[in-house]
């Protein structure tokens, strides 16, 4: 494989790159400490990276407020702001085959994958400079008095402050940065310590537009220190963060004492709830099958919406599961950058251990396995060392199950039974999660019925995993609160005034005196 990943992120003289971004520089960690980047296909190091601390956090706040405070993007002109946000799109389809690469080697996604990334997080800064470009400056209110003028108007929050998880770095990090910067925050980024390098890349891309210095400010570095100390920093107005619940819910905490507004995207435990009658014809059923595959197993299960929790119609059972099973067992593992591999490693060793618990816990709570339920045995494309499971079906699952109630994060799907519609949304309601789901059914009502009783932020009718960066996404119940993409999206990123100019003005005389 063509090494471009190592030259481009191991490029100065100890080794180390500096990416710690701060006022328009590149810099170490202040303690100067490092981290290796981890490969997961092979479990080497591949880059070093300056791991931050909090004195590198104050010291990015502190950078993205003067620039807030005093500098020009906040006033700059929507139009030349959307310019901006279109040019940082232009750049990424540009530079498609090196980020995707580099996100692949990273996360241990399929090299297409990493490049369709790419391509949804140009369409994200294209959608954001559209929606702004196309507003309106204000909303005219009528006060019923032809001596005010009453207008409400939206203003960026400030300094928003952004936590992002290793499984779509790149992604998940742009549906941040491109609606705050489309409403004219400045921000500091903290991407996942295990996979930093796409954002530095983003960063870089950000530069490159003529984004003014001190907007974009970026510390790598782990969540205990840099962002436990951006999510009660006095001087970040917003602290929007992706990634497990546990952690969101500290930051939460964290945030609540200087009274922060909070975005969380957190996890999910997403039914898939598949009827008989999608399935009465060959076509039909190997489209579910084909599909719940791909719910489950995409990047080996490690994506916030997978759709790990298959629950099907029990007459369809046996023959559905048999089916899934066969092809689970044929998906072809190896390191994403190799031809004809469909499904990376899992992102790291502790990521792979705690799936190898769930399954075990599972198994001795009655589960019975239909496939996988192991690592793999090491070939020349999948190494020993790197961090493979195969696929896994547990049937026989059931909602006491620590399986099917928590997420699992890694490549393993359970399976329930229901018999009856409202059995079937009871089950799919039954989670204190509330990310997706989706229903697949030859009958429009049912689908209908069943969507709207689905307590999820995303349905899916007849398909799992699309979404648009028109439509908000976000969860219901502990999946998090607030939304991205779409305008609540931007809404995040903003603060409301309402501006009263009275015309003529004159004594109320309240008070005699
Ligand atoms: P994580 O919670 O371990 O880490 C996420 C980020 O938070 C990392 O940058 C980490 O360094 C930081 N962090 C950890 N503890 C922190 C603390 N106390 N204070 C501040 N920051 C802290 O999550 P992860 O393992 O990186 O990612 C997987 C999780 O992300 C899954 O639960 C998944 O469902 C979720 N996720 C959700 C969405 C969504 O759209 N809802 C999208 C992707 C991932």
């Amino acid at each position: 494989m063509a090494d471009e990943t190592r030259t481009q992120v191991a490029d100065d003289a100890e080794g180390a790159r500096p990416t710690v971004h701060v006022a328009g520089r590149w810099l170490h960690a202040a303690s100067g400490a490092v981290r290796e980047i981890i490969d997961p296909a092979d479990a080497l190091p591949f880059a070093v990276v300056a791991e931050g601390d909090e004195k590198d956090a104050d010291l990015a706040v502190a950078a993205a407020r003067r620039a807030f405070d005093k500098g020009p993007w906040p006033r700059t002109p929507v139009a030349e702001r959307a310019a901006l946000l279109r040019r940082v799109a232009g750049l990424l389809g540009r530079d498609r085959e090196r980020i995707g690469l580099l996100e692949s080697r990273d996360a241990g996604k399929t090299l297409e994958e990493g490049r369709v990334d790419v391509d949804c997080v140009a369409d994200a800064f294209r959608y954001f400079a559209d929606l702004v470009a196309a507003e309106a400056p204000g909303r005219v209110v009528d006060a019923g008095s032809p001596t005010v003028h009453s207008v409400v108007v939206h203003e960026p929050v400030g300094v928003c402050a952004m936590i992002t998880p290793w499984n779509y770095p790149l992604l998940q990090a742009s549906w941040k940065i491109a609606p705050a910067l489309a409403a004219g925050n400045t921000f500091v980024v903290k991407p996942s310590e295990i996979t930093p390098l796409t954002t530095v890349a983003l960063v870089e891309l950000l530069l490159e537009a003529g984004l003014p210095e001190g907007v974009a400010n970026l510390v790598t570095g782990p969540g205990r220190t840099v962002g436990a100390r951006l999510a009660d920093h006095p001087d970040v107005d917003l602290v929007s963060f992706t990634g497990g619940l546990a952690s969101g819910t500290e930051v939460a905490r964290a945030a609540a004492a200087t009274v922060k507004k909070v975005a969380l995207e957190l996890g999910g435990k997403n039914p898939n709830v598949v009827f008989a009658d999608a399935c009465a014809t060959d076509e039909g059923f190997d489209t579910a099958v084909d599909q719940a595959l791909n719910a489950a197993f995409l990047h080996s299960g490690q994506v916030c919406s997978a759709g790990g929790r298959l629950i099907v119609e029990e007459s369809l059972r046996e023959r559905f599961v048999t089916e899934l099973a066969r092809r689970a067992e044929r998906i072809r593992l190896g390191r994403g950058t190799e031809d004809g591999v469909e499904c990376g490693p899992m992102v790291s060793g502790q990521q792979r251990e705690k799936t190898e618990r769930h399954v075990a816990d599972a198994l001795a709570e009655g589960a019975v396995l239909r496939c996988g339920g192991k690592r793999p045995a090491p070939t020349a494309v999948r190494p020993e060392a790197g961090y493979f499971y195969e696929p896994t079906v547990l049937d026989h699952c059931h909602r006491a199950m620590r399986v099917v109630r928590e997420e699992v994060f890694g490549p393993v799907l359970t399976v329930e039974t229901f018999r009856t519609e409202d059995e079937a949304v009871a089950l799919a309601n039954d989670t204190e999660y509330g990310l997706a789901g989706a229903v697949w059914t030859a009958d429009a009502g049912r689908a209908r019925r069943v969507a709207g009783r689905l307590r999820h932020g995303t349905v899916w009718i007849n398909d799992f995993h699309p979404y648009l960066p028109q439509a908000e996404w976000g969860g219901f119940g502990r999946s998090g609160t607030g939304r991205e993409l779409g305008p609540a999206g931007l809404a995040e990123y903003r603060e409301t005034k309402h501006v009263y100019q009275n015309l003529a003005p004159a004594p109320v005389r309240w008070f005699a005196g």
